[in-house]
């Protein structure tokens, strides 16, 4: 067995836990990263495909405090806003701020990945490949890797959703665990660079094919490519479970999303190549356990993707330890990991649920006509009233407002506007003095209340 004194020992290097290596390193503590898969770095881990993620405003304030923004935002692609296509192959695009200068960066899961565990290794931890943890035992902090046995202070799980971690805490009664698998499923579908002549996706833009039960999404890569991803019940008359043969899976695309057919010249074989992923919410509690254990990132809080959340509140949850740390340098681990716990869980608990929120707006309300009056609403809302009045979608991906409060206001947002928009028709049908007089009422206090000053 090896000792581990004084050493930290971080569960799953996935994208969590190497930027957490990163941050406790700067913080001078030494560090073992223990990861079940090869070390991605040599050889490609999602073999060869491109799985895509959105990196937005949490995520780029914990890589900035590491040092790493430029160098990530240098393998990102921006995108701008939404591009919605309807069924007869109609385009909208609907901008993420007002005057196109917000924007969310799509990146490569594995180029992330691999570059956080590069900058890792770089600052002094060491990683261990190809080591699958079994099991814990918080009495005497032994980590179980098959043959392998480590004992540790401090155990750091960033071993995602399906944690073997949390799975340990929650047999030795811990910790409590409920997963919820959504009915729906993903997968995801490669539409290569468009060739000189055909015109491709615009690649400014995430792309949505809504089509109420089921719907479909794109983002860009940096070589041309989008990684599209289906979002599509596992089992059902219209589902994964369904589309069993080329026939069917040929029919479904011409049928819901025929301006994609003529853009995947594979799309078939790859749909009946690649797999189903699951999806759902994983709610814990506590995340601590004593000085032992902390859970992080989707170990602790695996969320549904539909908010393109999940990693970055895992980065913000790297960002709060490492402000904790500064803040409680003189006290105890364990009141530490409590007041991580305490601070990150509620918010944990907001964004899976605005996360599934997101699911049914963007599935079934982004076509719809009274919601896009709300938008455009929203949007003028902003635009007239910038000091009192921002979006939730923005409060969430573009600023640094905990997720609870983004919740909450986005709570009170949504009456006002659903108070504005009765019985109009057209956004220059809106009452603007009447929209000020609900905003100063409403909202304002709320502002005031947790002292977030609006630009
Ligand atoms: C379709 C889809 C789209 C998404 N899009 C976005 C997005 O746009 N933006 C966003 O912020 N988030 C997005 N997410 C969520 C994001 O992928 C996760 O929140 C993020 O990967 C969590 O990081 P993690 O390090 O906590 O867990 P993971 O990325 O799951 O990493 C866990 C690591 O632990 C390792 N591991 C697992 N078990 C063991 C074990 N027993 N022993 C040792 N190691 C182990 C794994 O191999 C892995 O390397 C998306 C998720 C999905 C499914």
């Amino acid at each position: 067995m090896s000792e581990m004194r004084g050493e930290a020992v971080i569960v799953g290097a996935g994208l969590v836990g190497s930027l957490l290596a990163i941050f406790l390193r700067q913080r001078g503590m030494s560090v073992h990263v223990f990861e079940k898969r090869p070390d991605m770095r040599k050889r490609s881990v999602d073999g060869g495909r491109s799985i895509n993620l959105i990196v937005t405003s949490r995520g780029l304030a914990a890589l900035e405090r590491v040092g790493l923004r430029e160098a990530v935002l240098a393998i990102t692609v921006p995108v701008y806003g939404r591009m919605i296509h309807d069924l007869q192959g109609g385009q909208v695009y609907q901008s993420y701020s007002k005057d196109d200068t917000q924007c969310n960066y799509s990146v490569s899961r594995s180029e992330l990945n691999a570059l956080l565990l590069e900058h890792a290794e770089r600052a002094g931890a060491t990683l261990h490949f190809e080591c699958v943890l079994e099991r814990v035992d918080v009495v005497s902090g032994e980590l179980v890797f098959g043959d392998r046995v480590v004992r540790a202070e401090q155990i750091f799980a960033t071993d995602g959703a399906g944690s073997a971690v949390r799975r340990s805490l929650v047999e030795q009664a811990y910790v409590t665990e409920r997963v919820e698998f959504l009915s729906h499923g993903y997968k995801e579908l490669l539409i290569p660079a468009a060739e000189e002549g055909r015109d491709g996706l615009d690649l400014r833009a995430l792309h949505i094919w809504p089509r109420g039960e089921h719907m479909l999404m794109a983002l860009p890569n940096q070589d041309g490519s989008m990684t599209a991803t289906l979002y599509l019940a596992n089992e059902g008359p219209l589902s994964f479970a369904a589309l069993d043969t080329k026939e069917a899976v040929l029919g479904y695309f011409l049928r819901y999303f025929p301006d994609v057919v003529a853009q995947i010249p594979t799309l078939v074989a790859s749909f009946q190549a690649n797999p189903v992923g699951l999806l759902g919410t994983v709610y814990s509690g506590p995340w601590h356990v004593g000085d032992r254990v902390l859970l992080l990132g989707d170990a602790a809080h695996g969320i549904v993707p539909f908010f393109g959340q999940g990693m970055n509140c895992g980065f913000e949850d790297c960002l709060c330890l490492d402000d904790l740390m500064e803040e409680m340098q003189e006290q105890p681990r364990a009141r530490l990991f409590e007041a991580f716990t305490q601070e990150r869980k509620p918010n944990g608990d907001a964004i899976a649920a605005l996360a599934l929120e997101n699911f049914v707006e963007m599935r079934d309300k982004v076509g719809d006509q009274g919601f896009l009056l709300q938008k455009a609403v929203e949007g003028l809302l902003g635009r007239m009233f910038p000091t009192l009045y921002l979006s939730r979608y923005s409060m969430v991906t573009h600023s640094l407002i905990p997720y609870r409060w983004a919740q909450q206001a986005g709570e009170i947002q949504q009456a006002i506007l659903r108070e504005l928009c009765a019985g109009i028709e057209r956004v220059e049908q809106v009452d603007l003095q009447r929209a000020e007089e609900l905003l100063r009422e409403k909202l304002l206090p709320f502002w005031q209340a947790h002292q977030i000053a609006l630009a």
